[in-house]
């Protein structure tokens, strides 16, 4: 008999909550106007809802509705805070960019291309947590930083950054931060006035929204920072981001930051506990196996583990019911292992025995029991091979 699936790659990405689509689907063929067509019904009614969503993504921050630019996710939302930023650099006179050693490539991408542009980027190490070192941010943020870039969660262990203590230390010298917080907006509660960020990464498909739109809040509104557009159009999204805006989606974004806002702390609650008793009962089954990165610090859902001298990939072969992730979903297919759990200190091999689970709103204790027999059962069975 073949086994239910049960879906653990939240991090990847989240099913659209049923509440999510009901809100979008009369977006499609109903209220279709162009939220830029001011003069009839159908554009206004469509630029109401997108302001309407505006409002809830806002919320979710703790920000002010001017200050959300929508995009179509945090891939963008991070080119559009890194590189928008460095025409800055001439006229303030700073060409110093600060970022971390277990950012998500779309971060250390831009941060590269500006390095071969004659930018001085400063990597940040973490310690075996996966945590940026305040000493080593203290250390690299000078006056002549434009930008420190420091993501809020990882995505593969899950670890939380000391984003408050880094954005004090970058407005002590000037700098602008920027938080690509994907991971994090929707499993734990961001109060952007707290985190002291200047620009912020969303992505709605990590928080039981659509795929392919997200936003950057940007402090103060556009005007407020050196920000310049990735390109140019109609001169929609206050200029940052020309096109015609996705209403189904930015609506469904919206719902998603709507419940995100009203649940957060309780589904943190619930999930922590579901994946904390996952990893008791996995340690009790397996034996050797080890729990990467720090257990208090890091996302309620997220868990990493390696399974020593076992192949990921050989593991996941053997648990097709389960749909897991190994390292990070959005570098898969490449065969490098994975470049945060290398930033950990944790060995290449190690590596590449490493599996990551994260649990999402619809899994139920029951999945969770299933899918710690399951994988000691096939890690003794490879153990062996
Ligand atoms: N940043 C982080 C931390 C992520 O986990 C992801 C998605 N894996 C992204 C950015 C990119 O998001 P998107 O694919 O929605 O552009």
């Amino acid at each position: 008999m073949t086994q239910a699936e049960i879906y653990l790659d939240s991090n990847a990405t989240t099913p659209c909550d049923p509440r999510v689509l009901e809100a979008m689907l009369p977006f499609f063929a109903q209220i279709y106007g162009n939220p830029a067509n001011g003069l009839h019904r159908q554009g206004r009614l469509a630029a109401q809802h997108v302001e309407e969503a505006r409002t809830w993504v806002a919320r979710l921050l703790g920000a002010l509705p001017a200050e959300i630019i929508f995009t179509a996710g945090a891939t963008e939302s991070n080119n559009l805070a890194i590189q928008g930023l460095a025409g800055a650099a001439v006229e303030r006179g700073r060409k110093r960019i600060v970022t971390s050693a277990v950012e998500h490539k779309s971060v250390l991408l831009p941060c590269q291309k500006l390095a071969a542009e004659g930018f001085e980027v400063i990597v940040l190490p973490v310690d075996a947590r996966g945590i940026v070192s305040l000493d080593a941010a203290e250390e690299a943020i000078n006056d002549a930083t434009l930008l420190v870039s420091v993501q809020a969660a990882n995505n593969e262990v899950g670890s939380l950054q000391p984003v408050a203590e880094i954005s004090e230390i970058a407005h002590r010298h000037g700098a602008i931060v920027h938080c690509d917080a994907a991971q994090a907006a929707g499993k734990v509660s961001i109060n952007i006035d707290e985190w002291g960020v200047d620009l912020l990464s969303l992505s709605a498909h990590k928080l039981y929204g659509p795929k392919g739109v997200g936003a950057l809040y940007v402090r103060g509104g556009r005007g407020a920072l050196p920000l310049k557009p990735l390109f140019v159009g109609g001169g929609q999204e206050r200029g940052l981001r020309p096109g015609t805006l996705n209403v189904p989606a930015i609506v469904g974004f919206g719902k998603a930051c709507e419940i995100c806002l009203e649940q957060v702390d309780q589904e943190a609650m619930r999930l922590s506990t579901l994946r904390d008793d996952f990893e008791r009962q996995l340690l009790d089954k397996a034996g050797t196996i080890r729990i990467n990165g720090d257990r208090e610090r890091r996302l309620p859902n997220t868990s990493s583990i390696t399974f020593p001298g076992v192949d990921a990939d050989a593991l996941l072969l053997n648990v097709p019911h389960l749909m897991l992730g190994t390292g990070s979903a959005c570098t898969s297919g490449t065969i490098e292992p994975s470049h945060v759990l290398q930033a950990m200190g944790i060995s290449r091999q190690d590596a590449s025995n490493t599996v990551r689970v994260s649990l999402g709103r619809f899994n139920t204790a029951e999945e969770l029991a299933v899918a710690a027999e399951s994988l000691a059962e096939a890690y003794h069975s490879l153990q062996q091979v």
